[in-house]
């Protein structure tokens, strides 16, 4: 009875990690809720992925995205983790309050993970509820969306359900279950789950597991292990310097919010700066400011130190691990310099750029100016003539006579600055507007507000609004985790 009702998902599905050993996760069941309700779908997702044969009919998803009813061939489990909090190791955290369902495979090849997020409590939910409020899930829906059209590599939204139930945080709120995709769920806690126990086995598995389905070409190296190591450096420090480079605080970078892909995950108490600080710290949690915006590389390299040390179980030399962890601030700064150089039109390369990159720095510091729309301001002054007034000094001065020793036109210029300058990014005071709107079950401005983030690069007339910063009394201090 129950199967003939049950939606197929009609895509190659599978369960990878569902069959490796049984200490790597829990079987479990996601909480039956009450009136699930689809609140956003993410058609475009659906199809880059394969999905498009799911039924096209909003009570069937919600019933499928909220845990309500699930295909057969989905093996739903819940990951065992650990991770440095705030620099204090906790040998188990886990799956809380999320289920893996499963792993789609597109048709060239690529598997993604399918996760719900807010489907009900687990041996792993210590003493939480599992659930999530609706703020939580419409945060991480515009953020992680926003992220991806940003260029940012990033866990992505599928779809988000109200679930008709009332959680219990400071207030009651209105319940949500979040669908998240990721290339995997793997993150630097996994490792230090076994790694903690000493269970070697699970580690070398683990390991093998995390080259196949991310970085296949190691398994070939002399030292498959540090070229494994090597490579989440890699993919790590590319992805911090671009955070950086568009001004994006992740608030939490956890071992175990750190994920071996090099993917941007869990969008608790994120940020993007408005003006620049480079000390800026906005999550409620982070007291001591250790996830700072300015601290985030050097985070970065001690949790991959971490990493190490778990993998350095394996029998390859630390040497070896150290030497790769080393190389962690010069390819940060690399990929740093990049972007700042293409954000600020340098084509060329002048001795004196990094400087040139710093005083301009210094200045919007100086001057709190808002960090995004001050890069589209320097675009625009491409085209004022040469005797109007300084917007931003003797900054201005300088940058404009090192692009005038550039052979490129001022208007090919503002085209290609442009295309690497926001206009829109997903402010804190408007996505906070976007779940204050949802939670009155008002879904506009949550809609509108991710229709505009889907072409952040371009200025959209009708959407100005969205890419001002807040006014004094608009402005949001604290974020919060909403766990
Ligand atoms: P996070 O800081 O969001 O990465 O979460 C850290 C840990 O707390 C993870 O093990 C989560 O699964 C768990 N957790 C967070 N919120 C809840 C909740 N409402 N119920 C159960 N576990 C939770
Ligand atoms: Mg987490």
């Amino acid at each position: 009875m129950e199967s003939a009702t049950r939606p197929a998902l009609n895509v190659n599905f599978d369960n990878t990690y569902a069959r490796l050993p049984e200490r790597f996760y829990t079987r479990i069941r996601p909480a039956v809720v009450p009136g699930p309700r689809l609140i956003a779908w993410n058609q475009t997702l659906a199809e880059q992925l394969g999905l498009s044969a799911v039924p096209n009919d909003e009570e069937q998803l919600a019933r499928l995205f909220s845990g309500n009813q699930l295909p057969k061939e989905m093996d739903p489990i819940a990951l065992a983790y650990a991770g440095h909090q705030f620099g204090r190791f906790v040998p188990q955290l886990g799956d809380g309050r999320a289920v893996l369902l499963g792993e789609v495979v597109r048709v060239d090849g690529q598997r993604f993970d399918l996760q719900l997020k807010g489907s009900g409590q687990t041996p792993f939910s210590r003493r939480g509820d599992g659930k999530s409020s609706l703020g939580p899930v419409i945060r991480e829906y515009i953020l992680s969306e926003a992220m991806h059209r940003l260029g940012v590599p990033t866990t992505r939204a599928l779809a988000a359900v109200s679930t008709g139930e009332t959680v219990i945080r400071e207030t009651l709120q209105p319940g949500g279950v979040f669908t998240r995709v990721a290339s995997s769920h793997l993150r630097i806690g996994t490792f230090e789950y076994f790694a903690a126990r000493g269970d070697r086995d699970a580690l070398q598995a683990l390991a093998d597991y995390a080259m196949q389905r991310h970085f296949p070409e190691v398994r070939d190296a002399a030292k498959p292990m540090v070229a494994f190591f090597a490579r989440v450096v890699e993919v790590q420090a590319a992805l911090v310097a671009h955070w950086m480079a568009l001004g994006f605080i992740h608030g939490v970078m956890n071992t175990d919010n750190t994920s071996i892909s090099g993917e941007t995950i869990d969008y608790g108490p994120c940020a993007f700066l408005d003006e620049f600080d480079f000390y800026k710290v906005f999550s409620s949690i982070d007291q001591g400011g250790r996830y700072a915006y300015g601290r985030q590389a050097g985070i970065a390299q001690w949790n991959l130190a971490r990493l190490a040390e778990c993998l350095l179980l394996l029998g390859e030399p630390q040497q070896h691990f150290e030497n790769e962890l080393e190389r962690f601030q010069a390819l940060f700064d690399h990929h740093y310099s990049q972007h700042m150089r293409e954000k600020l039109g340098l084509v060329t390369s002048e001795p004196d750029d990094t400087e040139l990159i710093e005083e301009w720095l210094q200045h919007l510091q100086d001057h709190q100016l808002d960090y995004t729309q001050s890069f589209r301001q320097l675009c625009a002054c491409l085209d004022k003539p040469v005797d109007a007034p300084m917007r931003f000094g003797r900054f201005e001065t300088k940058w404009k006579q090192r692009i005038a020793r550039q052979p490129e036109s001022s208007t090919c210029l503002r085209l290609r600055m442009e295309a690497v300058n926001p206009c829109f990014i997903p402010r804190n005071h408007q996505v906070e507007g976007a779940i204050q709107a949802a939670i009155k079950d008002d879904l506009s401005v949550f809609h509108e507000l991710n229709r505009v983030l889907q072409e952040p690069f371009s200025e959209q007339p009708e959407f100005a609004a969205y890419a001002e910063p807040p006014r004094p009394f608009e402005r949001v201090e604290q974020t919060f985790c909403g766990t």
